[in-house]
């Protein structure tokens, strides 16, 4: 028997109720998106149904949405009909904005009267740069809202069965970002694999050999398990199971690729455990 939820019993809402009354039924108000305010929202990892309610209001409201390359276009398909998309990230091989233009466009909108939403994947405050919109926004004087999203670190194990903590394994998580492994302000990679507890990483895919190596040389074992869990909660999820000494070798061997979420701990033997409990031992996706 398998454990996840039979995607099959979502039924659709009934479409004579308009976005905002089904927003009102289900949660008495919506807070109101005001002109000229900005607000800063996470998206989630993908799927729309781990959108917040108010990530929600926001869509529905706003009269111009400014989103990251990473927003799930299901997620922007709930964007109210008057609403304009305006896309603020990376470009492969084109010059991107730099965060000094976002920062300024946000501004702009919100003076001209805008009701300006910043959406960004997964929670607005990590490793996603929303604070320093949110400083360029208070020095500017426009008025603001931060919505809290679900983070793919998070997402991303709870998608593939791996807990974050597991009483009797760990009680302390860390998250890093691994985007310039060898660049001056990286983590402290064997700093943190002395600490012992499980490292979750965003943005890895492209140094993980080198981050590998400098977990291992930090005294993290080979074995130490690890996985990689691609494109989570989209329609193209992918759980890669491995060892620290090999995930980068079989991550290139499989394919595998951003956005991804790798996870290094004994966590992760918790998924194998929970499939292997299962009534049939029906492999997992
Ligand atoms: N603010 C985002 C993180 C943005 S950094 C958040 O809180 O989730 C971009 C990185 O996030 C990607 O390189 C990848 O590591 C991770 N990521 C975002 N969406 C993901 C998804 N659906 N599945 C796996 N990783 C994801």
């Amino acid at each position: 028997m398998r454990t996840d939820p039979d995607p099959s019993v979502n039924s659709p809402l009934p479409t004579e109720i308009s976005a905002a009354q089904g927003l009102a039924a289900l949660r008495g108000t919506y807070p109101v998106f005001a002109p000229g305010e900005v607000w800063l929202v996470g998206a989630g990892p993908g799927d729309p149904g781990l959108l917040t309610l108010d990530a929600l209001a926001g869509l529905i409201q706003a009269d111009v949405i400014v989103h990251d390359a990473l927003v799930d276009p299901r997620v922007l398909a709930l964007a109210g009909a008057r609403a304009r998309l305006e896309f603020a990230g990376k470009r492969g091989g084109r010059p991107s904005p730099t965060q000094e233009d976002i920062s300024r466009r946000l501004v702009a909108l919100a003076r001209a009267g805008e009701r300006v939403l910043r959406l960004k994947g997964g929670d607005p405050l990590v490793f996603a740069r929303g604070a320093e919109e949110a400083e360029a926004l208070a020095a500017a004087g426009v008025p603001y809202r931060i919505i809290p999203g679900v983070t793919a670190g998070l997402a991303a194990l709870a998608a593939a069965r791996i807990p974050a903590t597991r009483r009797g394994i760990n009680r302390a998580v860390i998250f890093a970002a691994g985007y310039g492994a060898d660049a001056g302000g990286a983590p402290d990679w064997a700093a943190l694999a002395r600490t012992g507890e499980p490292i979750v990483l965003y943005m890895a895919m492209r140094n993980l050999a080198e981050i590998a190596e400098a977990l291992l040389a930090g005294g993290l074992p080979p074995a130490t398990p690890a996985a990689v869990v691609a494109a989570a909660t989209t329609t193209s999820q992918r759980v890669l199971v491995s060892t620290l000494g090999r995930v980068a070798a079989d991550a290139a061997a499989d394919g595998i690729g951003a956005p991804a979420i790798v996870v290094i701990g004994d966590i992760v033997e918790v998924r194998g455990e929970l499939d292997a409990a299962a009534a049939d031992g029906e492999p997992s996706r």
